[in-house]
């Protein structure tokens, strides 16, 4: 959902500078962020610039030298000084190049071509196709190809339901359990008996699992599980304040764990031993059902988080195309616009801010000689590009003397263009539509709906997931910026006077890379904070935001975005609609700068309120006194009768222009009239002033008995570009590494299992009969498992395959190398472990699903090396 603002409002800035959104829709790549990059960046060009005055000034003197008939020692010396300092300005011109190129200076890859790497294997291997490719194409439009689609779907899964595993490390400390009490009753047998440790490692307690119930000790010290008779409660003291962080069981060769997240009010189990005959069992939420432990044994629940699920959200699905009234009341139709320029003799169409953009850019980049302070001049243009109005843009476009890139013609003003894709509603050609800029008005319009589906209560969210178009001026940034993509949005509705959230305390101790405005206007960077305290000192302005951000943080992590190149980004005070009470973007750093992926907004009651007015259906919501309240009232009563004899026509304007006085405005008429009988009054409908007698209006303070408090709701806003998001995971998943013979780079996709489009493959080591019939085995138990696997029986060799499945991401293979047992790699470690194959698909499921981890598996199973392994 796109942002209004009103600042600077000229007629021709009028869409551009409205939609404070459209700085959103930009990378953020060039933010003046003083950073290291920019800091070396700005002493290598003074370093440039000395060199090159050092290697001209030393060239003048050798040259004086000889007009002066020097020594030929004189002027060799001066020679060789002259060529060392071509030999320093050669190095700073290497470095400065590769700083300005997006290398680290020490020569590393270059962004560009560590893209065109990834953007190679993308498309080679189908994750993305150019849409209508065997027409040559439409800029903007892309298709996904198998393993893409099967990426996005899964990132959605995780979005709206994720199964959420606790694969937390043994014996952490997860907290303070606060309701222990009233557990079961203790079982006479020893038989899956797990036992509860406190986090001094003591046992404090059992668990039963033939009983579902657990069982605390009074005295850890001194007695152990076996000789727990009877069922003890925990002592008092202990009941409130007790740190629980594990449940250990004994089986005969076995370990397991039962971690206990009082925190996430979840167990979950982890089986160190052997997994295969086991019957793992976990029950969620047992902390609120201190009474007994509802779930079935052997049924594995998990946690689900992330976002619909979690959030018990109110999922709807609505049509793209979109009637205009729904997107003129939203202001899409008048100001959903970005600024456009045009070649004056062919026609062509470019935005106009990315013309200046790539004009600075290019300068910083290519020209070495401009000076520190032109440089910086650059800079601060592209800082504040998405603030110039349209006349500002054009000044600066005719200053540096752009011109249209293609043809070098001269190019037009820049002028609004609107961004969305019109069509028409039937045959008739009489209902104007548009294909929907987004998914959120989809929500507003259903508010009314949603509400009372939630029993009427406030606070609730809903989302949707869909497509949206937007008819991008000259779509680049290939996956980034496109024509019609995928988003995924959250509506959160909360009353405006309470935007505490329930599970705030889930997320307030997050801490990760925060840029607020403040470090931005003082030129420092984005720096790691901890949320509670942002929220808590006012930087983030509400819990609910907080909230939001903090879950945003944990899903894009968990997706597998690094962590560092991830930061927080207020927006600034010009950036902002004016009715927005606060707005983050996660940006996610790429190869193309810092990119916005989500953003994340609190809109107050703007877009409720723009659709109540233009449908005249309230889109409120009502808070009921348990006791009926006592309010004073201001009350505007006009007469009409005498209203109607004064001004004939006009009485409904002047009617209307009474009532919506504010309380001020209303005590100021009502002195005056008391005083004067009379007052010159506005009314903005019929643009002119008119003249209010006493008996024509009635204002006065009357108190009322109030059963409820009816109103409009703020909306906190996630919303999600899922293309975006994805591109950036694959940018921070690729990497290469040599081939064993060292004579090529092979591509890998570091994808964690949960985001990788193919869980597992699996190979016969060679082709032969038995060993393929035991593969085909392996594939069925897989397929029952729920896992999605690549059987691959070709007689390629070993490594081929191992390679040809790492640039899909794929995190296991299994190769059969023997009739009873096989191997299974591991992508990245290379690491390999030998299982039974009737184990197989068990040991890929646990690790796949995140119950183990592949260090888990690793500890617990015997290595296998094998020379030919990636060969
Ligand atoms: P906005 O409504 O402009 O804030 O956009 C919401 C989200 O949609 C942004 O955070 C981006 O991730 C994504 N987005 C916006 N425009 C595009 C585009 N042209 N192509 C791909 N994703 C986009």
């Amino acid at each position: 959902m796109r942002i209004f603002s009103t600042f600077k409002i000229s007629s021709s800035s009028v869409g551009h500078n409205l939609f404070s959104r459209l700085s959103l829709r930009r990378s953020h790549a060039p933010f003046p962020e003083p950073s290291m990059a920019t800091t070396t960046e700005e002493s290598l060009r003074r370093d440039f610039a000395a060199k090159q005055s050092a290697v001209e000034a030393q060239g003048n003197a050798i040259r004086a030298l000889k007009a002066a008939t020097a020594t030929k020692p004189e002027i060799d010396a001066a020679i060789e000084a002259l060529n060392q300092l071509k030999i320093e300005k050669a190095a700073v011109e290497r470095e400065l190049l590769s700083v300005i190129s997006g290398g680290s200076g020490d020569g590393s890859v270059s962004r560009e071509a560590f893209r065109q790497a990834v953007l190679n294997t993308l498309e080679r291997r189908l994750f993305y196709i150019p849409s209508f490719k065997i027409y040559r194409g439409v800029a903007g439009l892309y298709d996904f190809g198998p393993p893409g689609c099967a990426v996005k779907s899964n990132v959605l899964a995780f979005w709206r339901q994720v199964r959420e595993f606790i694969g937390l490390p043994k014996f952490i400390n997860y907290g303070t359990v606060t309701r222990i009490q009233n557990f079961g009753i203790v079982t006479k047998g020893m038989q899956n008996i797990w036992q509860l440790y406190s986090n001094a490692e003591y046992p404090v307690g059992y668990w039963s699992n033939a009983k579902h119930s657990l069982t605390l000790l009074d005295n850890a010290k001194q007695r152990y599980w076996s000789n727990a008779k009877h069922p003890v409660m925990l002592p008092d003291e202990c009941k409130t304040s007790y740190n629980i962080v594990g449940l250990r069981v004994k089986h005969p060769g076995k370990t397991s764990t039962l971690l206990i997240s009082p925190q996430c009010k979840t167990l979950v189990l982890q089986y160190l031993g052997n997994a295969a005959g086991t019957s793992p069992v976990a029950y969620p939420d047992y902390m609120q059902d201190p009474g007994g432990i509802s779930g079935t044994q052997s049924k594995l629940k998990l946690r689900k988080c992330h976002f619909v699920l979690e959030e018990n959200m109110l999922e709807v699905d609505c049509p793209c195309v979109t009637p205009e009234v729904v997107l003129k009341a939203s202001g899409h139709v008048d100001k959903f616009t970005d600024l456009m320029v045009k070649d004056e003799k062919t026609g062509t169409c470019y935005r106009a801010d990315h013309l200046l953009k790539d004009f600075c850019n290019e300068k910083l980049q290519k020209d070495l000689t401009i000076s520190a302070e032109k440089a910086a001049e650059f800079r601060h243009v592209l800082a504040v590009l998405d603030d110039l109005s349209a006349e500002e843009l054009g000044a600066k476009i005719k200053e540096y003397g752009i011109t249209a890139p293609d043809t070098k013609n001269p190019l037009s003003d820049p002028y609004p263009f609107n961004l969305m894709f019109q069509t028409s509603i039937g045959p008739s050609g009489l209902l104007p539509g548009y294909m929907r800029p987004e998914t959120a008005q989809g929500i507003f319009v259903n508010f009314k709906d949603l509400y009372y589906y939630n029993g009427n209560k406030l606070p609730f969210a809903a989302a949707q997931i869909g497509q949206a178009f937007r008819n991008e001026i000259s779509p680049r940034q290939g996956l980034l910026r496109v024509r019609e993509f995928t988003l995924a949005e959250i509506e959160h509705f909360v009353d405006p006077e309470d935007k505490s959230h329930p599970k705030y305390s889930e997320v307030a101790n997050l801490e990760f890379l925060m840029f607020p405005r403040e470090e931005q206007m003082s030129g420092q960077s984005a720096k790691i904070i901890c949320l509670g305290e942002a929220v808590s000192k006012g930087i983030v302005n509400n819990e609910t935001l907080g909230y939001f951000i903090g879950r945003v943080y944990l899903f894009l992590t968990r997706l597998g975005i690094n962590r560092k190149r991830l930061r927080f980004r207020q927006h600034l005070a010009n950036e902002m609609a004016h009715y927005a009470a606060d707005c983050w973007d996660a940006e996610i750093e790429s190869t193309y700068g810092w990119i916005e992926c989500v953003g994340i907004a609190d809109r107050s009651a703007y877009d409720l309120r723009a659709h109540t007015d233009k449908s005249g259906v309230p889109l409120v919501a009502a808070e009921k006194f348990s006791e009926p309240r006592e309010v004073e009232k201001l009350v505007i009563a006009p007469v009409k009768k005498e209203l109607g004899l004064a001004f004939k026509g006009n009485q409904k304007n002047v009617v209307e222009a009474l009532e919506a006085m504010s309380e001020q405005e209303a005590l100021e008429m009502k002195a005056a009239l008391e005083s004067k009988g009379e007052v010159e009054f506005q009314v903005c409908t019929l643009g002119k002033n008119v003249c209010i007698k006493k008996n024509m209006v009635s204002i006065s303070k009357e108190k009322k008995k109030e059963h409820q408090r009816v109103f409009t709701p703020s909306v906190i806003e996630p919303s999600f570009g899922i293309g975006r998001i994805i591109y950036c995971l694959y940018e921070h998943s690729f990497y290469t590494r040599p081939s064993k013979a060292g004579d090529e780079q092979l591509n890998v996709f570091r994808f964690p299992p949960l985001v990788a489009p193919i869980k597992c493959t699996v190979f016969p080591l060679v082709q032969n009969q038995q060993y393929e019939e035991v593969a085909k085995e392996i594939s069925k138990s897989l397929t029952v498992a729920g896992i999605s696997h690549k059987i691959d029986i070709t007689g390629t060799s070993i490594g081929k395959r191992y390679a040809r499945t790492d640039e899909l991401g794929v995190p296991f293979a299994i190769t059969v190398d023997s009739t009873s047992s096989v191997t299974i790699r591991e992508r990245d470690s290379k690491d390999q472990i030998r299982v039974n194959v009737d184990e197989a698909a068990t040991v890929v499921k646990a690790v796949t699903d995140g119950l183990k981890s592949w260090e888990d598996i690793w500890s617990s199973y015997p290595h296998h090396s094998s020379e030919s392994a990636d060969d």
